[in-house]
């Protein structure tokens, strides 16, 4: 029966979901003296640091997978093809064994570890320290290759810090913002409730998007770009802005380097230009690089319409050049915010689960580094690799080619979210051994060796760094599922079964490393997170109040850096076999391979997926709403129901990734931006056709 309010315990802790940050409250009643998370509702008294006492559709009813029949409760392993249940004694020896004689035989760059941006700051440490000093690759990386690797590396060649500049309470104070291929609404929803009272108060809100989102229609300006052209629009906004002399000479002069360069490759980039590549109108054009660069005080915020690209990182950089040019960075109510997906994937970048640097953004290639983390860490510095490792994408093709021959994936399912799926199967079918930690047997964990029960966030303590680089903590509110253990303790036991013993009894105690070995975080200890509930990096030091907004007074790296970058189109244009541009993205209700939002009351608020297509191309193709399609790229064909609409422009065709009825990575280009690897994922060429009658 029913719960009576007195016997709901309410413990606070973090939302799973998104990288927003929202605190949420788990509602915990004794059933037959088994704690038991009933639902989730908004924090009580003062509320949420974050969302006060906001919450969006899945911080509010998605905790149905916390006791899901399907959670995995013991280990498996992989024998006669199938996967049993077997004991964790087994499972470990399993995996020890293996991994020490592939050491052996195939030395450490065989090896890679694929972290998670949903485990904790905590856990995702330990890994890239099993991954560096236990095994001796920096062959690490996770799923912000998938999304905000090109932010990370244009950011930081920009600023020298490569995360959200300004606070999310900061939105309101803008005068005018741009939002750039960002589904506000659907994939950051707490956020986008700030922009829309932003857009109440009087704030200037210009989206610019190839769909007609909600958040477009909200603002008072939606500028439907043609999809993956953003790159000739960003150059002409700044051409205009020093065409029209509208920069702030003062800031250019004083905080920045290398306008010249700037300025140079900008010269070509005529409104009537981009005009032809955008299919804008230059006065539309003209008219949002006026706006930006005349108000006091504005603001960028953008996700994977802008990093999911070829040209990603330079689509990042120019960008990071239009707030240099106005000096609307380092104040309030400015800056540049890439909006981070997933809830720990800020954190999990933070703790070098990246193959260029150890914690803290420390290149793996400084020998001064090198000899700092090998005395940290205890042990030789030879054991720790110079060489950068693989990113996502390079260890699937290692695994294909044969180099790579053991991964260690912690919570992440490469199976439905990274591009180009079938080749993503046939590669980790290769490998000599696949282990896969997780809550439930993913398409990734059904492909592995051994399989590993893991606690899932309402089960363990720890930290979560949301997108304004806020850290904050973790509280448990019932007992693990049946074996499963938390990925720390997992890893723990890893370690030691390798001969490198670990001893933490707690998260907490190894927050306390992560003290030393990051100095961002120096000051970001268990007790004061206790005391004062959230702080933001970078917080050197126990006495330091944390930084809420980055680049006041300095850049990071010094001066402001502009880049001039040239328009290079997307890998792949639509031609006469295959005439549609397909996007892909996510829906308000389900989040990412949709192992956690379709296991609850989220799958029944949206059980299927559909293709969203404008009604003209309908029409010219004879398809109505409901119709089956099958839609073939040069990699794949998947097929699903169209859904007419026009909220996708014509020529666009757009679905989600969330489904596995019908895999939309199957069609979807690996092609990489050059400098941070990720895919194309939000372009790629295909074609319709309609099924008969069914
Ligand atoms: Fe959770 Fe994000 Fe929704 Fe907040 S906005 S409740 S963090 S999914």
């Amino acid at each position: 029966g029913k719960a009576r309010s007195w016997e709901i315990e309410k413990v606070p802790t973090l939302c799973p979901y998104c990288g927003t940050g929202c605190t949420i409250e788990l509602e915990v009643v004794q059933k037959k003296g088994v704690r038991e998370v009933i639902a989730a509702s908004a924090p009580s008294h003062g509320g949420g640091i974050v969302n006060g006492r906001s919450l969006c559709a899945k911080g509010r009813f998605g905790m149905g997978f916390i006791h899901h029949p399907e959670r995995l409760t013991k280990p498996l392993i992989r024998k006669n093809g199938k996967l049993i249940e077997t004991t964790w004694e087994e499972a470990f020896s399993t995996i020890a064994k293996k991994f020490k004689d592939l050491l052996q035989a195939e030395g450490p760059d065989a090896f890679a570890f694929l972290a998670s941006a949903r485990t904790t700051n905590e856990e995702n440490y330990l890994l890239n320290k099993i991954s560096r000093a236990v095994i001796g690759t920096n062959n690490i990386d996770h799923c912000a290759r998938l999304c905000h690797s090109a932010s990370v590396a244009g950011l930081a060649a920009a600023f020298g810090s490569g995360a959200m500049t300004n606070p999310i309470k900061d939105i309101e104070k803008s005068d005018t913002f741009l939002v750039l291929g960002s589904n506000t609404t659907e994939t950051h929803p707490v956020i986008a409730q700030q922009m829309i009272q932003a857009i109440k108060k009087g704030s200037q809100a210009i989206v610019i998007d190839p769909r007609k989102t909600e958040i477009a229609q909200l603002a008072q300006e939606h500028i439907q770009i043609k999809a993956g052209t953003d790159l000739a629009f960003l150059n002409s906004l700044a051409h205009v802005i020093i065409e029209e002399k509208l920069y702030n000479n003062r800031f250019v002069e004083e905080r920045t380097e290398n306008f010249k360069a700037l300025a140079a490759a900008v010269a070509p980039c005529t409104p009537q230009w981009a005009a032809e590549i955008t299919g804008l109108r230059p006065e539309q054009i003209i008219a949002v690089a006026r706006a930006y660069s005349r108000a006091k005080k504005a603001a960028i915020y953008y996700t994977m319409g802008i990093t999911q690209r070829f040209t990603g990182t330079y689509n990042v950089m120019a960008i990071a050049n239009l707030a240099l040019l106005t000096g609307h960075i380092g104040r309030p109510g400015t800056g540049v915010n890439p909006l981070r997906g997933q809830n720990n994937v800020q954190g999990a970048c933070d703790m070098g689960a990246l193959p260029d640097v150890y914690p803290g953004y420390q290149a793996v290639q400084d020998e001064k580094i090198r000899r700092k983390m090998a005395s940290l860490w205890a042990v030789e510095e030879e054991k720790l690799s110079i060489r950068p490792g693989c990113t996502v994408g390079e260890m699937i093709d290692g695994a294909a080619e044969g180099t790579i021959k053991a991964m260690f994936i912690m919570g992440e399912n490469p199976v439905l979210a990274d591009a180009n799926s079938s080749h993503v199967v046939k590669a980790l079918q290769k490998l000599d051994i696949l282990v896969v930690a997780d809550i439930f047997l993913t398409e990734t964990a059904e492909l592995a060796h051994v399989v590993l029960p893991a606690a899932s966030f309402a089960e363990k303590e720890g930290t979560f760094t949301n997108t304004e680089r806020r850290v904050q903590s973790l509280h448990k509110a019932i007992e693990q599922r049946g074996e499963a253990r938390p990925d720390w303790k997992i890893l723990t036991e890893l370690s030691c079964r390798l001969g490198y013993p670990m001893n933490y009894e707690s998260p907490a105690e190894i927050l306390e490393e992560i003290n030393l070995v990051n100095s961002a975080y120096g000051g970001i200890t268990p007790e004061r997170l206790h005391k004062e509930g959230s702080l933001c990096w970078p917080c050197p030091s126990s006495d330091h109040p944390g930084t809420a907004r980055l680049h006041e007074e300095s850049f990071s790296r010094g001066k402001g850096k502009f880049h001039g970058v040239p328009y290079l189109g997307p890998a792949e244009e639509p031609c006469q076999n295959y005439p549609y541009i397909l996007s892909t993205g996510r829906r308000l209700f389900h989040y990412h391979g949709g192992s956690m939002t379709r296991r609850g009351a989220l799958h029944w608020a949206y059980p299927e997926e559909h293709l969203e297509m404008h009604p003209k191309d309908g029409a010219q193709e004879g398809l109505r709403t409901g119709d089956l399609v099958t839609l073939h790229s040069r990699r794949g064909a998947v097929t699903l129901p169209v859904y007419l609409t026009e909220g996708v422009a014509p020529g666009l065709v757009f679905s989600s990734f969330h489904f596995r009825e019908s895999r939309i990575n199957e069609l979807t280009n690996g092609a990489r931006d050059p400098i941070a690897k990720i895919p194309e994922l939000k372009h790629c060429a295909v074609r319709i056709e309609k099924e008969k009658d069914w």
